[in-house]
């Protein structure tokens, strides 16, 4: 009810008691109360029931027995740290504290709402306002004041309660619950604070519901429910703003639709009347400079986020401009958007209004600066305060405000990698399992203490669900490998809430100087949904068969020079070696480093190795580490390009980009290019194998997602033969369509599309454009000559 009257007292305790008093007084027939006093009570003996159900059975046999308590000082100097409490069943478990807190008794204590989980028992007991607060004659504006104007402030006890608390408290889980007559308690340990703490910032929540506090980060990207470990952004942000005491507003708007959708609060996903309405068109419709009007939209759903605070005031709006096929993706997307914001936030709460309003920019996020600062002001007292590590080591540790990957500072020390390469490496998108353990190591490792392990930890690479340096190792492995890095300490409240054994920690930590020492196997990879999509609905798998496809067109042209635009791991390349050709001379370009090392080590072995007729004609082969979107003069007038499955990879606009760049300036004789056809997607998505990796609720959603998370967008053959098309004509090439998987005679079309453009017998000056030869922006990054080729082999 005080609520009601003052939302003020939300913050603030002492004005609660103020409110009760004065209404007390009021009913000085029924209530005694006493203007010096913390206590009121009835004028009327209590009736024989309440005094019998009211007392206590002495059911506890045990006389006397302690539990484990924290002492959180007011003083910001003074270390959190364990006490005991000894409680005898006889005496009164309040008295306890209140002499703790070195108080007379229970009267002079007050107590905290309950802290952490909404079933905790946890709660700060401290102590009860100077007397002169509860002088009801005085007024209640200068009682507001006087509470805020009392002297020592603890501001960890009050970040963590929400509620201003003044001097020394302390955080146990005891007392009296409806749930029995018995004294409940149970051990509070440091380890328990310290995961209160970081449980109120994003990456603390992602953390702790991973089990992963020193392995787990908040994951950059959100790609797919089936990917993503822990608990969802939609969840984390709920959890985020109950912890803060505010409320998150969620409002998904269908973009294809004139009408809006309702808010949906995270209490009840209930329908209300929202106001004002909104239309809004995707803007997942690509336009080229000289394109127009070819996409349709990507996906038809967009969600706004509010953040509101007690008082109503909206302290942060977010209104992403991508757009999803699914609501639900919309939904946590945004919410991820807020999360990734807030927790850049949280990892320095320092930083410069200025750049906390650029980086805001940067996710569509809009913010009242004061209600924010105000909202989260006690923060800075509390994370990431006694970590001394240089400015960059702070930044690396938690995900910058850029959410950059770079990784400043911090380096990895002693890294080793131990075991054979097997070869299978995690590619982007691609789910890793992994063992690890962390230990605490002292300099000289004397000493060396188990933090946190993990027999089978699964996530997404490359989306940043793990510390970056971990990210930057596990992206060097191969299954099977093992690898060992130290690394400087993070924010010592991160030791402490992986540590089971915080009192051995502390006294290493300010005794020693320490490090981290991670050890991490590489269990395996799960690739793509497309990868194990292919291999198991089409015999020979649908990747054979683009690259059976390209062969025999490679054949028919009897082209000698060929290359290939985003060669990825060779695979086109290695087959071509495989059948006798008149190929000569091979180019391959990818922007992926890792996937050219590998092309590079298949075509260095085949190449030195292959003596029969199918390779003797070749001359070189190069691979090109570049950006297919650029022109490179190197690769230009080639007989026969290939593109199998690359565009959606890339940005629609790209794609245009690339196909003009190709077109225009490399203008090969033949260019292949395959990507997949969206519509075909129902028809692997029904199967098994896909319901496996998603929830029954995305089942019974008639669009589809794509074949691979990395895809940028999958094309209907509509949208496919606009693209060529348009292409075919502005640069004199014919196109022909066609595909593999399936058929195209019958709906929906093949699986995989491909199209083939070809020259048009034209004059020389259009087939030739003037070309610069000084455009080389690609890198060679491996070459192979004939006169390499080992004598023997030969
Ligand atoms: N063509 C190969 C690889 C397909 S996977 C095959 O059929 O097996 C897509 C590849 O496109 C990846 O290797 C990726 O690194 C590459 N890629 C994406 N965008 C690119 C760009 N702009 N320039 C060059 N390669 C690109
Ligand atoms: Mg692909």
């Amino acid at each position: 009810m005080c609520k009601s009257i003052d939302p003020e007292v939300e913050s603030n305790p002492f004005l609660v008691i103020s409110y009760v008093m004065r209404a007390a007084a009021r009913l000085s027939g029924l209530l005694a109360t006493c203007e010096e006093e913390l206590w009121i009570t009835r004028k009327n003996p209590y009736t024989p029931e309440i005094i019998e159900s009211s007392s206590l059975e002495q059911s506890d046999s045990r006389e006397n027995f302690s539990i484990e308590a924290i002492n959180v000082p007011c003083s910001l100097e003074k270390r959190v740290e364990k006490v005991i409490l000894n409680l005898s069943s006889s005496g009164y478990f309040l008295d306890v504290i209140a002499k703790q807190l070195g108080l007379l008794n229970a009267a002079d204590i007050l107590i905290s709402r309950p802290i952490g989980k909404a079933s905790s028992e946890t709660r700060l007991y401290f102590a009860a306002p100077k007397k002169y607060l509860l002088d009801i004659s005085s007024d209640l504006l200068h009682a507001k004041g006087a509470c805020n104007s009392t002297g020592s402030f603890n501001a960890r006890a009050s970040y963590l309660s929400g509620q201003d608390i003044y001097g020394d408290a302390v955080l146990a889980s005891v007392g009296f619950t409806r749930r029995s007559k018995d004294l409940f308690y149970e051990d509070v340990s440091l380890q328990s604070y310290h995961r209160m703490v970081i449980g109120k910032t994003p990456s603390g929540i992602y953390k702790l519901s991973r089990e992963g506090i020193l392995t787990a980060e908040l994951p950059l990207a959100f790609t797919a429910k089936a990917k993503w470990k822990g608990s969802m952004p939609w969840d984390i942000l709920c959890t985020f703003c109950h912890q803060h005491r505010l409320e998150p507003m969620f409002t998904p708007r269908s973009t294809l639709e004139e009408s809006s959708e309702s808010p949906i609060s995270h209490k009840k996903l209930k329908v209300t009347d929202l106001a004002g309405k909104e239309t809004q068109y995707a803007n997942g419709c690509v336009v080229d400079a000289g394109v127009n009007e070819i996409v349709e939209s990507r996906g038809s759903f967009r969600c706004e986020v509010k953040i509101i605070s007690k008082f109503q005031d909206i302290i942060l709006e977010c209104s992403p401009k991508e757009t999803f096929k699914k609501q639900s993706d919309a939904i946590q997307n945004a919410s991820l958007k807020v999360l990734l914001w807030l927790n850049a936030y949280f990892g320095d709460p320092t930083v410069p209004l200025e750049r906390l309003n650029t980086s805001a920019d940067g996710h569509n996020i809009r913010f009242d600066s004061q209600t924010f600062i105000k909202t989260f002001m006690l923060c800075q007292h509390i994370h990431n305060v006694g970590h001394n590590e240089t400015e960059d080591g702070k930044l690396a540790y938690s995900n910058s405000l850029n959410a950059s990957f770079a990784l400043p500072g911090i380096e990895l020390r002693s890294l080793s990698i131990e075991g054979p390469d097997s070869g299978v490496f995690p590619s982007i998108g691609s789910l890793a399992c992994a063992s690890y353990s962390v230990s605490l190591v002292t300099e000289g490792k004397h000493m060396k203490e188990l933090l946190e392990s993990s027999d089978d930890f699964e996530f997404e690479i490359a989306s940043g669900a793990v510390i970056p340096h971990l990210e930057s190792v596990i992206k060097q492995m191969t299954v099977g490998q093992s690898a060992f890095f130290s690394m400087d300490l993070p924010p010592q409240e991160l030791v402490f809430a992986a540590a089971g054994n915080s009192a051995r920690m502390l006294s290493l930590l300010s005794s020693e100087t320490c490090y981290l020492e991670y050890t991490i196997t590489l269990l395996g990879v799960t690739e793509p949904l497309e990868d194990r999509m292919e291999q198991a609905f089409f015999s020979p798998p649908l990747s054979k068969q683009r690259v059976e496809y390209a062969v025999q067109s490679i054949k028919k042209s009897c082209a000698t020079t060929l290359v290939d635009f985003g060669c990825g791991s060779g695979s086109l390349l290695d087959s071509l070696l495989n059948y006798p050709t008149s190929l000569e001379k091979i180019a391959g370009v990818d922007i992926s480093q890792k996937s050219l090392a590998c092309a590079a080590k298949i075509l260095h072995s085949k190449l030195n190795s292959n003596s029969d007729a199918s390779t003797s004609a070749m001359k070189s082969a190069i691979l090109y580490d570049g950006s297919i979107t650029n022109f490179d003069s190197r690769l230009s007038g080639f007989d026969i390009g290939t593109c199998l499955e690359v565009i959606e990879h890339m940005e629609e606009d790209q794609a245009f980009e690339f196909g003009n760049v190709v077109l225009s300036l490399f203008r090969p004789r033949v260019l292949i290019v395959s990507t997949p056809n969206y519509e075909y997607n129902v028809i692997l998505q029904k199967s098994n194998l896909s319901s496996q990796e998603d929830d029954p609720e995305d089942k019974s959603q008639a669009q589809c997602k794509f074949r691979n998370h990395d895809h940028k967008f999958e094309w209907t053959r509509e949208q496919f033969n606009c693209w060529a098309t348009e292409l075919a004509a502005r640069h004199n090439y014919s196109v022909e369509f066609s595909g593999v998987g399936g058929s195209g005679d019958t709906e929906p079309g093949f699986a995989s599309q491909i199209a083939v453009f070809r020259h048009e017998l034209v004059t020389k000056e259009v087939a030739f454009p003037e070309v610069s030869g000084l455009e080389q922006p690609y890198q060679a990054i491996w070459e192979w000559n004939s006169r390499d080729r080992p004598r023997s082999a030969i």
